[in-house]
């Protein structure tokens, strides 16, 4: 048998990803399945981008560049952190990586000790606990019921914080509730940081496009200028820009923080690709009126959505400020049964009951830290939707 680290036992896949392939199993075997567990915009890379990546290969932009960025996308990372975020960040504090995910897995890597302690508010985004534990770090979840928007107040910020506390994470909008901080929430926790100056703060504002009913994004850094000097601004071009595949996502923070993670990047996949440096340099420096039309279709798939699952008995669903999830509660299904006479005991087994019986993939909210709840993805076509929100009320239906 093959022998692996002791850190593996610290990780578990994904669990989207388990979805997806018991999805994929059963399309493979001839079912219609309708596959909801996603988080990937269903739109193509908008055509400039696209035009930029092309110039960029016929050009020779082919070989190893600067590991964590080249000058031209910092400086395009530069501006629009200066022009939509109103955050003065310069070259040195810029950092470039192969997505989100490597920035973020950078920065816990390049900060955490054994033992050190990441406060993650849940629900959360899958990788966070497992990316902490990798680094060494313990994961402190914070529950945020949906009594709080699912989102962190101070109080229960200053009740988590140790003096083993490194960092705090806090995404907005959020991947899975879309639960978005205005700045009078983020004013209030950043009152409780600034009397802990042992804990830094990594934003991730993945979504912050991506929004809804005129949601006024605002990041930390920029609500609390005297918190920049211990915060890791973290976004990309994957959801906003439909580059989910082209792996580009940087960061602006302190820069000795950055330049430890581009160490560490030099030691493991050097820069991101050259390509895709170039497609994000256009996609940052170019126009930005494909997304009102996308988020408009976003909206009206969101609200579609909303109005099915309001309308089942034994689901409820608040409204998202942005990105492309709902975040469903199905406490009303727990404890009925299915025809054959399973009992529902857990937003698992009710995601179970909706891939099997109604060929419909849900993840459940367990994955994020928080039951019993269940995440769609709505970046799907909106015929698509329509029929996933029919048969899942007809699954619904049949539990007693
Ligand atoms: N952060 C959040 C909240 C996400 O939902 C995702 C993608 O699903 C990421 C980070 C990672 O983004 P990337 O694809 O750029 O690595």
């Amino acid at each position: 048998p093959i022998k692996l680290a002791a850190r593996m036992g610290a990780v578990q896949p994904s669990p989207t990803i388990a979805i997806t392939r018991l999805a994929n199993e059963m399309r493979r075997a001839g079912r219609d399945v309708i596959g909801l567990s996603q988080g990937e915009p269903d739109f193509d890379t908008p055509e400039h981008i696209r035009q930029a990546a092309a110039r960029a290969i016929e050009a020779g932009q082919t070989r190893y560049t600067d590991v964590d960025g080249t000058p031209e996308l910092k400086a395009a990372i530069v501006a629009k952190f200066a022009r939509e975020n109103g955050l003065s960040y310069d070259v040195a504090q810029i950092s470039v990586g192969t997505g989100g995910k490597q920035v973020l897995y950078n920065a816990l890597f390049a900060t955490l000790d054994e033992g050190d302690e990441v406060i993650i508010p849940a629900p959360y985004w899958v990788s966070y606990p497992d990316m902490v534990r990798l680094a060494g770090g313990v994961p402190v979840t914070v529950a945020c019921p949906e009594g709080d928007d699912f989102l962190l107040t101070a109080d229960a910020l200053r009740a988590a914080i140790t003096p083993r506390t490194r960092w705090l994470i806090l995404n907005s909008p959020s991947n899975p509730t879309g639960a978005g901080y205005t700045a009078a929430a983020l004013r209030a926790l950043a009152d409780v940081l600034l009397e802990a100056p042992q804990v830094m703060v990594m934003t991730d504002d993945m979504y912050e496009h991506i929004r809804y009913d005129g949601f006024d994004f605002a990041t930390i850094a920029a609500v609390e200028p005297r918190l920049a000097e211990r915060t890791l601004t973290c976004n990309g071009v994957s959801k906003a820009y439909a580059m989910t595949g082209w792996r580009i996502g940087y960061a602006g923070g302190p820069a000795p923080l950055i330049k430890a993670m581009a160490t560490l990047q030099s030691q493991s996949t050097t820069n991101p690709s050259s390509v895709s440096q170039a497609a994000a340099v256009a996609a940052l420096t170019g126009p930005l009126d494909f997304l009102a039309e996308r988020n408009a279709v976003f909206q009206t798939r969101r609200d579609l959505c909303l109005a099915a699952f309001n309308a089942i008995d034994g689901l409820s669903c608040r409204k998202p400020d942005g990105a492309f999830y709902l975040f469903p509660s199905c406490a009303g299904m727990i404890g009925r049964k299915r025809p054959d006479g399973q009992v529902i005991a857990t937003d698992a087994d009710f995601a179970t009951w909706l891939l099997e019986d109604g060929g419909v993939a849900v993840v459940p909210g367990s994955a994020f830290g928080l039951a019993p709840y269940f995440r769609i993805s709505f970046a799907t076509s909106t015929e698509r939707l329509e029929e996933a929100c029919r048969r899942i009320a007809a699954s619904c239906a049949k539990l007693a």
